[in-house]
């Protein structure tokens, strides 16, 4: 009888039984990885082919340019051939194939398959495979280019040694099945050669008669820098910026990257929302890819255009907003809550306030000894008061105080008057930075708010 190999036996294989643990901690713990990378074995653990890919093209397009002027039209081709190219990833490699996040006519599919195998960034089927484990494992040793391992490993290291361990497993069967990712992986190396190197050198060539600045500028440094920029999703997108919809885990978002990497700077956003066919979100955010995309959709050559509800996407940003919101709120100092005060009568009150500068406003007896040479309107007023009941004159009845000064009386705050505030309201008992304020769920129950 066969007998199924279990997930830890075959990284390939997509677990579906429950572990006793976290699924990423189980994996890591249980299965086998390589030694890690030291300075005695690194010469033996270089992958080659990678290292050819991204070494051979920048030595030989750097030592090219010196000697190859850069023509008008080639620098032009040079921006468009980058921009065509760099869709080919954005639009097809990540947001179509890896994500799904709409659905391309066949036509639209076998071009951006071209243009995509001019980065050589190798073929949509393993691309997206690492990129989809990239998204399921998040900075965590199942990621093939885990950001906590450091800007240079998530941008080059992972590709320029061999893997220590296969990235965590993840679903590809819609990509084993679609023809054109097949027919893509097939060709991969002509195809390859053909729309890095051939295509941008014959435009230039055919076109204004600059074989060689085609071959050096729009071929290999075109190559190069689309290649960079497309790794910068991996290096810099989790390095740079801030996040405005998760802080959980790495992602970031920012302008700068966004510019660099064609749109997909917005990253925060992105790990967030991955189906969503836009990475800016806001309409003014720099996202050329989600430009091309609904011109696409205007042509006819994309629809089901997919994008996340506003309402949850505020959400997330909310959440965000209140945690930094919380963090303010407890680097400030607070009154004495209700249940920290003395219980005091008011015959009490009459006879302490004979010898302590103490004044009851809203229920609440004060302490202003230090305060009356701050108090704006003077300190004869504050001396007046004295041993009564000031509710009224504070809200009004003398004087209409700022919300600054009930905030800071608040502060004065010694006991608490038996009976509570004759006119109590929340108005007049909650200083006004406390009408609102963020907790936690677990401390919603008792807020510590005086009733
Ligand atoms: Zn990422
Ligand atoms: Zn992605």
């Amino acid at each position: 009888m066969l007998v199924e190999p279990t997930f830890l036996e075959n990284p390939e294989r997509i677990p579906t039984e429950a572990v006793p643990e976290n699924y990423v901690s189980y994996t890591l713990k249980h299965q086998e990885a390589l030694p890690p990378v030291t300075w005695s074995n690194w010469y033996r653990e270089l992958h080659w082919l990678h290292v050819f890919i991204l070494c051979v093209p920048p030595t030989l397009g750097i030592i090219g340019a010196w000697s190859t002027p850069l023509r008008l039209e080639t620098a032009i081709w040079f921006v468009i051939y980058s921009h065509l190219t760099g869709f080919g990833l954005t639009a097809g490699y990540h947001r179509l194939w890896t994500h799904r996040a709409y659905k391309a006519t066949k036509t639209l599919e076998y071009i951006l398959a071209i243009l995509g195998a001019g980065v050589v960034e190798g073929s949509i089927a393993w691309w997206a495979r690492g990129h989809r484990a990239h998204h399921r494992y998040t900075d965590t040793d199942l990621d093939p280019y885990n950001a906590h391992k450091g800007l240079l490993y998530s941008h080059i290291g992972w590709m320029i040694f061999k893997p220590r361990r296969k990235p965590g497993p993840a679903d590809v069967s819609d990509l084993r099945q679609n023809p054109v990712v097949k027919w893509q992986h097939r060709w991969y190396l002509p195809l390859a050669f053909i729309m890095a190197i051939a295509i941008p050198t014959s435009v230039a060539g055919y076109g204004w008669d600059d074989w060689r600045g085609g071959f050096v500028w729009a071929g290999l440094l075109r190559l190069v820098f689309v290649q960079h920029s497309t790794f910068c999703v991996n290096s810099l997108c989790h390095w740079l910026g801030d996040k405005p919809y998760d802080d959980k885990h790495t992602p970031k978002d920012c302008v700068i990257t966004a510019v660099i990497t064609m749109g997909e700077g917005y990253h925060n956003f992105h790990h967030q929302f991955p189906m969503d066919y836009r990475n800016g979100y806001k309409w003014y955010q720099y996202d050329p890819t989600k430009w091309f995309l609904w011109s696409c959709e205007k042509l006819g050559l994309a629809t089901h255009l997919k994008t996340f509800s506003d309402n949850e996407v505020q959400k997330g940003e909310l959440t965000v907003q209140l945690k930094q919101l919380r963090q303010k709120q407890e680097t400030l100092s607070w009154p004495a809550e209700k249940s920290d005060l003395p219980v005091i009568t008011w015959e009490d009150y009459q006879t302490q306030a004979e010898s302590r500068a103490l004044i009851c406003i809203a229920g609440y007896i004060h302490d202003i000894g230090d305060f009356f040479d701050k108090h704006p309107g003077g300190p004869h007023l504050l001396k007046k008061n004295i041993g009564k009941d000031a509710t009224t004159a504070f809200f009004g009845g003398l004087y209409e105080h700022s919300s600054a000064a009930h905030n800071l009386l608040a502060m004065k705050r010694v006991g608490i008057l038996l009976g509570g505030a004759p006119h109590g309201s929340e108005e007049k008992v909650v200083p006004p930075s406390q009408h609102l304020r963020i907790a936690r769920y677990s401390e919603l129950a008792s807020s510590g708010y005086p009733e």
